[in-house]
């Protein structure tokens, strides 16, 4: 079969592409995913994400104005039921001057930005201490993504093009594009590999720049009024961005939900098999010491999901063309903040390939940021 457009991956980036894509009216489009659709393998499982504008670089916080104001409303009047869920959202730690600094170079977040001292915090929002935080912020745009009711709706506009148990084993390039797969060759004229921690085995070039990494998450039941409206959404920063935590209210499952940022060079396999028996000591002790010195009253750990990030040594995205053949676009590196930017990304991937640039300014004054070129190694 021979295909105009083929997205490599139905994580949440390679759906978001194969929609815009087909709002772009590609209609000879495959997006082809090695498991079933919504698998726990990857990165894009579990039923909740935060979404926030409070960022360590600018960057971040000048497009996700883009992202809150514009481009998931459009996703959720396509979808006809709401997909963020505002939620207030606490910002603290010994790390926190990072986001104080970037959030100032945007001043058109900053009446939506509180700045709080600790005790004032403690009272607002508890059961949160704070007891090593110069300050705390409290971001008004933040809100809880419903991640698995945001894959759904984008796989129910997919259902003609999502081919399940679709490996792509190797990418040939000749006068058109060749895929072989686990289920016979594929030819087509673009490729966007969105590929999620397997980036690296079908594009090994990547090697230095991405690492995937194994995350613990945990779902604690605590004796504090726990649901959306009720408890923020919440990043702890560290001294480094690797000692960092953030959590959740309960959203549509038991628990309130807390892990820790795991974003160095760890090189864990994607393969691993990913469960949901409560983890390892060192990880459970890490959530438990986390709670004791940051909470009052009692938590108790009763839910745990496995979940894996691609990390890049910035924490940068890749969105760009392959080097070595434009008719390649590639997504990968979202260093575990990439579900919140995927109206974004995806619409940014779709255009790459078809036009070689976007539509959207705000991401083109950025474009450098996420080439190749810019892409370091760890
Ligand atoms: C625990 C956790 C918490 C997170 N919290 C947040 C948050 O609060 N806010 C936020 O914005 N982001 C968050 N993220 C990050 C976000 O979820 C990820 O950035 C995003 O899901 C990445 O999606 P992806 O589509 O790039 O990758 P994936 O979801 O991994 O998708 C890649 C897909 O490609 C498929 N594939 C790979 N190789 C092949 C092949 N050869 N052939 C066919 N198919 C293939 C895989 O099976 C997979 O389905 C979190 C991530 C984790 C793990």
């Amino acid at each position: 079969m021979r295909y105009d457009c083929v997205v490599l991956g139905a994580g949440i980036n390679g759906l978001a592409t194969a929609y815009a894509l087909k709002k772009q009216g590609v209609e000879k489009l495959a997006l082809l995913e090695q498991f079933q659709f919504g698998h726990g393998q990857g990165s894009s499982h579990g039923r909740s994400r935060i979404t926030r504008s409070s960022y360590s670089t600018s960057k971040y916080v000048a497009l996700m104005q883009l992202v809150h104001n514009r481009l998931w409303p459009a996703w959720e009047e396509a979808a006809g039921q709401p997909l963020l869920h505002k939620n207030p959202g606490i910002f603290f730690g010994p790390g926190i001057a990072r986001y104080q600094d970037s959030l100032r170079e945007v001043p058109e977040v900053s009446d939506l930005i509180e700045e709080l001292e600790p005790a004032e915090a403690a009272r607002r929002f508890p059961p949160f201490l704070f007891p090593d935080s110069p300050k705390v912020l409290v971001d008004h745009t933040c809100a809880v993504v419903a991640a698995d009711r945001t894959m759904r709706f984008l796989a129910g506009q997919l259902k003609d093009k999502i081919q399940e148990h679709c490996q792509v084993q190797s990418i040939e390039r000749g006068s058109s594009l060749y895929l072989d797969t686990n289920r016979g060759g594929i030819e087509c004229e673009r490729l966007v590999v969105t590929a999620g921690p397997w980036t690296t085995r079908l594009l090994p070039q990547l090697k230095p720049n991405l690492r995937a990494a194994h995350q613990d998450v945990g779902y604690f039941e605590i004796d504090a009024p726990a649901e959306v409206g009720q408890f923020p959404v919440w990043v702890y920063a560290g001294e480094q961005a690797d000692t960092s935590f953030y959590g959740l209210p309960e959203f549509e499952r038991p628990g309130v939900k807390l892990a820790r940022h795991r974003t160095g060079p760890h090189g864990d396999d994607p393969d691993r098999q990913l469960g949901d028996q409560i983890p390892e000591e060192a990880a459970r002790d890490l959530m438990e010491n986390f709670v004791a010195h940051q909470w009052s009253g009692q938590a108790r750990l009763i839910g745990y999901d496995a979940c894996i990030y691609t990390n890049t040594c910035t924490e940068d995205f890749i969105l760009d063309h392959w080097p070595e053949d434009d008719r390649v676009v590639v997504g990968a590196g979202f260093s575990g903040h990439g579900f919140k930017f995927a109206p974004l990304t995806g619409q940014v991937l779709a255009e790459l390939a078809i036009f070689g640039r976007t539509s959207l300014p705000e991401f083109e004054r950025h474009r450098q940021a996420f080439s190749f070129a810019a892409a370091q190694c760890w």
